[in-house]
């Protein structure tokens, strides 16, 4: 692969924070998880997974919080919007609010996380697997 495969951005609601990034996602799932679902304002986030060694921040750097030990979500100084999700459990991914992508229908969610703890007045109208907690686990 060259460093030109597959480019994309993408960038906060005030587009001070920007990102681009090389490759096909590794996956791409909807979350249900509580955190971020209270992190995001909205019942479920779609995550997509790209190596990180093919993601760099294009402009203003996001702010961190710890959301929980190993774990941390990034996010928009100045406008609040999540942008990413790292964990010492996923060392070597980049998992990218899929919202954020200047094209989010260019990538193509393929399944449901963290279930378990789904809203019960979320109903899910697609046949993709769903998984209670992580995929495979
Ligand atoms: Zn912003
Ligand atoms: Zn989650």
């Amino acid at each position: 692969m060259t460093s030109s495969d597959n480019p994309r951005e993408g960038g906060c609601l005030c587009g001070q924070v920007r990102y681009r990034t090389e490759g096909s996602p590794r996956w791409v799932l909807h979350c249900h998880c509580n955190s971020c679902r209270r992190q995001s304002g909205a019942p479920m986030v779609t995550w997509a997974g790209f190596h990180s060694d093919r993601f760099t921040w294009t402009a203003s750097a996001p702010q961190t919080y710890k959301s929980s030990p190993g774990v941390e979500r990034l996010f928009c100084g100045a406008c609040g919007t999540p942008m990413m999700f790292r964990s010492e459990r996923w060392a070597d991914e980049a998992h990218i609010a899929v919202t954020t992508l200047d094209d989010p229908g260019s990538v193509t969610p393929k399944g449901h996380v963290h279930v378990a703890e789904k809203l019960a007045w979320m109903h899910l109208g697609d046949d993709l697997p769903q998984h209670d907690h992580v995929a495979g686990g």
